[in-house]
């Protein structure tokens, strides 16, 4: 499901909704609701914060956005609802896309009576930016 499929007929559109999921549209960056906020306040000045918060509550209780819980400073948001796991940078909170087919089929017994309504496994570490970074660090550090 597109995040702009049939969306006119699920909520009611305004030109700020509209900037907000024509920011989503696409977007693999993993936005935050400030990182969304900030962009799309460029265009409408007078747009809320709250006006963002809600529409990703919409949109997530349509399944046209995932919500992760993965950075603890901020919720961040995904519009790519498919099945997909994450890489995560450790340091910069950078969130990059993985689309492995993982054996995550887990039989009745391990699930417990669960409905499972989704997978998602995440990988944590330093993107390769930090990586460099942290490196040029350590030599500064040995120098001294
Ligand atoms: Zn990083
Ligand atoms: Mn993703």
């Amino acid at each position: 499901m597109k995040i702009l499929e049939n969306i006119e007929k699920k909520i009611k559109m305004t030109p700020q909704r509209a900037a907000i999921l024509k920011y989503l549209e696409g977007n693999t960056s993993h936005p935050s609701a400030e990182d969304i906020f900030e962009s799309v306040r460029k265009k409408y000045p007078m747009i809320s914060f709250t006006t963002v918060y809600n529409t990703l509550q919409t949109l997530k209780d349509l399944d046209r956005v995932r919500e992760l819980n993965i950075d603890d400073e901020r919720k961040r948001y995904d519009p790519n609802v498919n099945l997909h796991h994450h890489l995560i940078c450790n340091n910069c909170k950078k969130i990059v896309d993985i689309f492995i087919d993982f054996p995550l089929d887990i039989s009745e017994e391990e699930a417990q009576g669960y409905t499972i309504s989704c997978r998602h496994v995440e990988f944590y570490g330093l993107c390769p930016k930090c990586r460099k970074t942290k490196n040029k660090g350590q030599g500064n550090r040995n120098r001294d």
